[in-house]
């Protein structure tokens, strides 16, 4: 930008998690930044607030190999359900095809909410939680377990992801299992909380003060305390120093709790805080994160 063109430009060097976590409106003020360019992450709109503009990439690594490989593993399976992230999307008709001509029927969600057809995020599945009672399986393309566990999760359906880097297929189900099993564990522990504290992540997409407030005033008819709390990295360090609190509740990233970063005591996304609502009632938590979108 600056040789070719002769425009100021920055780097942005804080980590971005999403296609949620924009570059803050406020600091391009700051700098008198007119445009900013968020490369490699894709959402339904080209153009995000008044300055963000979504620069689509697309990966060509071919999937022919993978998808030969995987014919054994989905070999009791009749019926498959096709989901990628960005990078992959455009290589979703190639594959159907590929799948076709192996004797699967091939079905692809449509897009719904940021999401394009066939697309998910890591805490937004439209198009795969809105097809799942039509297939038996979905098969995800791309080198993301992140992605794959989180389709397998919400769906509750049989997740394969084939990574093309490596030319291996990969069953999700015992991850799918194990992060399930830490996540009843986090609501079993938090149940015993009386003292929660209630985090606004201050990331760009991710302020989600309404659910919050929502949380706080159902946990506080249910005689917990509860302190609201802004946090822009929520890490355990970071925790440390809220010492008078016994669970976490935050609304930023579900992953953050989902996933099972290392915290001493519990943090709950937003669904699991609605499942400890209804625990609190003395009922099951149920399927919490069987969800389209986890926020
Ligand atoms: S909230 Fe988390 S999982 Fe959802 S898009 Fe943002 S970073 Fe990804």
């Amino acid at each position: 930008m600056e040789s070719e063109y002769g425009v100021t430009s920055y780097v942005a060097g804080d980590p971005c998690y999403g296609s949620c976590d924009t570059f803050p409106e406020n600091d391009s003020e700051l700098l008198g930044v007119d445009l900013v360019f968020h490369i490699g992450h894709a959402i339904s709109l080209p153009r995000l607030g008044s300055r963000t503009i979504f620069v689509d990439v697309e990966d060509d690594v071919p999937f022919d190999e993978v998808v030969d490989k995987s014919g054994e593993m989905l070999r009791d399976i009749r019926k498959i359900g096709l989901i990628t992230i960005s990078q992959h999307l455009h290589m979703l008709a190639a594959v159907s095809k590929l799948y076709e001509q192996m004797g699967f029927q091939v079905s692809i969600g449509e897009g719904k909410g940021h999401l394009k057809d066939g697309q998910v995020f890591g805490c937004e599945f439209y198009p795969a939680f809105n097809i799942r009672d039509a297939v038996d399986a979905f098969v995800f393309l791309g080198q993301s377990p992140f992605h794959a566990v989180g389709v397998a999760i919400s769906t509750g359906k049989p997740t394969f992801m084939l990574d093309p880097y490596r030319s291996v297929v990969e069953d999700m189900t015992a991850l799918c299992q194990e992060m399930m099993k830490k996540r009843y564990l986090a609501l079993a522990l938090a149940k015993e909380a009386h003292r929660f504290g209630m985090i606004v992540g201050l990331r760009e997409g991710q302020v989600s003060v309404r659910r919050i407030r929502e949380l706080k005033r159902g946990f506080e008819a249910k005689g917990r305390s509860v302190q609201m709390i802004t946090m822009r990295d929520i890490t355990n360090d970071h925790l440390q120093q809220f010492r008078g609190i016994d669970a976490f509740i935050q609304s930023a990233c579900p992953r953050i709790s989902v996933d099972g970063y290392t915290f001493d005591r519990p943090v709950l996304s937003v669904p699991e805080a609605q499942a400890l609502l209804s625990m609190i009632d003395g009922n099951d938590p149920g399927e919490f994160l069987s969800k389209s979108h986890w926020l």
